[in-house]
């Protein structure tokens, strides 16, 4: 009988709460998406944009930018949260202004350099939509707008906008260092496999290298340094393993790019690794307290990869592998535990909390962690 009242006087707050911060979450998606309608030169990724369907996109751009706008005023006028209400409204209003879902082309968006922030609006949408609902449905309780969350929401959008400059930076290595390789006979046998195999491959040949680059990067002091942004993050959720420092993203994906380059695999199955590991990535660090069973052997869960981030002394330096926990048990770094982590993070020293002092962090002289 007590607890009924207590409840029903809850749910309103959190109902309040969350009308501020999907409106703060609309407009930041809204504004960039008006921003890619106006200027789609510099602000789209080509590849990506021949396919889009623009009427659907316009539609829920403009949609998502009037709901955010109501559920401002609502937020705003009803509830506490209001600095986060007033954000949504002056991003909303600010997008609609420009003409929202609406906008048309400007004539200044010839021939500028490409920021994927197309890429970075549309993934960010699907993660959000994926991602929140599960994590409230299968997750321990914590607020969506965790501690944290402005700084890997500014580094998520920081790996998006550059899509284009990161995988130019990625692929150069092996280009540079191994294009006398290209005419050998073996790349186009490779490349004439059944695709299905090669994905396998793929998977196995670059999941193996980013395991040892992984283990290099808690081993060596001056990568570490890096890498550490990445095992600052507190409380885990879906945007949590965005942390990551520029250097440790491009040095990891150049390395896992070799074997690729090098074996000659057909752009489909390299595609379609890409795919897989681009959610899965988000997926093991996600607040879901997902266990695969003898499944969890085969391919890293959600468990395996939150005990790669506590901060419990016990625990460090276990399950480096991203996708195949085998490498871990080939090696000896695996770690299985019945419960799930208490504490993440860094197990000494301390990072900053600002997004510039993650990403200066590396080049700093005192140096922690
Ligand atoms: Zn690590
Ligand atoms: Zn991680």
């Amino acid at each position: 009988m007590t607890m009924q009242p207590k409840a029903a006087s809850r749910f309103p707050h959190r109902a309040k709460r969350a009308t501020s911060a999907v409106s703060l979450w609309l407009g930041l998606l809204g504004l960039p998406a008006t921003l890619c309608f106006i200027f789609p030169g510099p602000l789209s990724t080509p590849d990506l944009r021949v396919h889009y369907p623009m009427e659907l996109l316009r539609g829920l751009t403009q949609g998502g930018l009037f709901v955010g706008l109501a559920l401002g005023l609502v937020g705003l006028l009803f509830a506490g949260q209001r600095l986060r209400a007033c954000a949504g409204i002056v991003l909303a209003a600010l997008a609609l202004a420009l003409g929202g879902g609406y906008a048309q082309p400007s004539e200044l968006s010839l021939d500028a350099p490409v920021i994927g922030l197309d890429f970075l609006v549309l993934d960010l949408f699907v993660l959000c939509l994926l991602f929140v609902p599960l994590e409230r449905a299968l997750g321990k309780p914590q607020p969506v707008l965790r501690r944290g969350w402005k700084v890997d929401l500014l580094h998520f959008a920081l790996c998006h906008a550059l899509v284009g400059l990161i995988a130019a930076a990625s692929v150069l290595p092996a280009r540079l260092l191994f294009s006398w390789l290209l005419d050998f006979e073996f790349r186009r046998v490779i490349a004439a496999w059944p695709l299905w195999l090669q994905f396998v491959l793929v998977v196995m040949v670059v999941d193996l290298t980013c395991y040892w680059v992984h283990r290099a990067f808690h081993a060596v002091p001056v990568l570490w340094r890096f890498h550490a942004v990445h095992h600052s993050v507190e409380q885990m959720d879906w945007l949590a393993g965005s942390r990551q420092h520029l250097g440790d993203i491009i040095f990891t994906r150049a390395a896992g790019f070799v074997p690729v380059f090098v074996l000659g695999f057909a752009d489909v199955a390299v595609y379609a690794y890409i795919l897989l590991i681009s959610f899965h990535a988000v997926f093991i660090h996600a607040n879901a307290r997902v266990e695969f069973g003898w499944f969890g052997r085969l391919l890293a869960s959600p468990k395996f990869h939150h005990w790669h981030h506590t901060a419990d002394p016990s625990a460090i330096d276990k399950n480096f592998a991203v996708l195949l926990p085998i490498w871990d048990m080939l090696f000896g770094t695996a770690l299985w535990r019945k419960e799930w982590p208490q504490d993440y993070g860094l197990a000494g020293g301390q990072m900053p909390e600002t997004w510039l002092g993650q990403l200066a962090y590396p080049f700093r002289k005192e140096r922690h962690a």
